[in-house]
């Protein structure tokens, strides 16, 4: 029987990934949805979480789409339903939400499926692999796109809990704690603010290895242009390049990989939370969002013009 599933949010990435993913996926059943202010065609669509709840007792799962402002109360009251729960990144406004999530999923014996979607781009595996046995020498992120053209009209990015820049950044900082076969701490950050805006518009991060290996990562809303969601890692015995979001893995200059789209990212997300909820585990990991912390914590602030949502 498949899985009764119900979304919750459905904007951009509802209607461009959850949803095509969802139909096409046969150990699910998209039963309802949930929205203040969009409905979904053929499927009971309720304007919050606790009437699509109270509605469809025979929900199995929530998938919560919803900005990550939202989503702490969404996952806890649907954690507290008995429900398995599926979460966007960025996970939450705040680590310790997190923590308090991952353990009432613990309490109440549901799934919680803590989603990396850049993480099942077609590169990332092999980049892993490839990096295994390999000696760092140096890394780079640099991941620059156009805010109008991606997040048109969206006001919730630039509010506090928001992330700004970093609602992109953190899927390069979340295929980077993937891929590199040691850990990375936060050395020092420049957040540029613009000066109508609570959140960053570009970051600069400097961040180390245990072994003292530097990572640098420039993130931009700013790019105007050809757009870069570029990762490279230089070794003694190789140069690793993951472009388009990780979909695109060359070695060398040599590719290995090219699926230039999200097209698969998201059907494997769905493959995943299927199997956790089916063998009765959670997949969680922060780091990425302890990354994005320790730069607010520590980075050093710039005031920059106004930027017009
Ligand atoms: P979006 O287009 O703004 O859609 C989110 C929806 O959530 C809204 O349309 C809104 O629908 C609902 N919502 C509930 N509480 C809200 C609140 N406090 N503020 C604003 N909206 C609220 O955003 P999105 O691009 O789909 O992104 C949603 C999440 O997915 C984010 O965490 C983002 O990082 C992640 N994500 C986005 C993309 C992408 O390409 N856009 C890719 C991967 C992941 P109602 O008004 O109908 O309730």
């Amino acid at each position: 029987m498949p899985l009764k599933i119900g979304l919750l949010g459905i904007g951009k990435i509802a209607r461009d990934q959850h949803i095509p993913s969802l139909r096409a996926d046969q150990r699910f059943e998209l039963a309802a949805c949930a929205s203040r202010n969009a409905t979904v065609d053929g499927v009971p669509s309720y304007p919050d979480l606790e009437s699509m709840l109270a509605a469809v007792p025979g929900l199995q799962a929530v998938s919560i789409c919803t900005p990550p402002q939202a989503h702490f109360d969404a996952a806890l009251v649907s954690l507290r339903a008995g429900k398995h729960v599926m979460l966007e990144k960025p996970p939450a406004a705040t680590t310790r939400q997190i923590a308090l999530l991952a353990e009432e999923a613990t309490r109440r014996g549901c799934t919680l499926f803590q989603t990396w979607h850049s993480r099942f781009a077609a590169g990332v595996d092999a980049a892993r692999e490839f990096l295994r046995t390999r000696q760092l020498v140096s890394g780079k992120i640099i991941w620059k796109e156009d805010v109008h053209h991606w997040h048109p009209g969206q006001r919730w990015i630039w509010e506090p809990g928001g992330f700004g820049v970093f609602d992109p950044g953190i899927n390069a900082l979340s295929v980077l704690t993937e891929i590199l076969p040691s850990e990375v701490c936060v050395e020092s950050a420049l957040l540029e603010f613009p000066e109508n805006q609570q959140a960053p518009i570009a970051a600069t991060l400097s961040m180390r290895t245990e072994s003292g290996v530097q990572i640098g990562a420039e993130f931009d809303f700013r790019q105007k242009g050809e757009q870069s969601w570029d990762i490279e890692v230089t070794t003694t015995s190789g140069k690793l390049k993951l472009a388009g979001g990780g979909a695109e893995l060359s070695i060398d200059g040599k590719g290995v990989t090219k699926d230039a789209s999200m097209a698969g990212e998201y059907p494997r997300l769905y493959s995943r939370f299927a199997t956790l909820c089916e063998t009765g585990r959670s997949e969680v990991d922060w780091r990425p969002f302890q990354l994005v912390a320790d730069a607010f914590l520590i980075g050093e602030r710039r005031i920059v013009g106004p930027h017009e949502i």
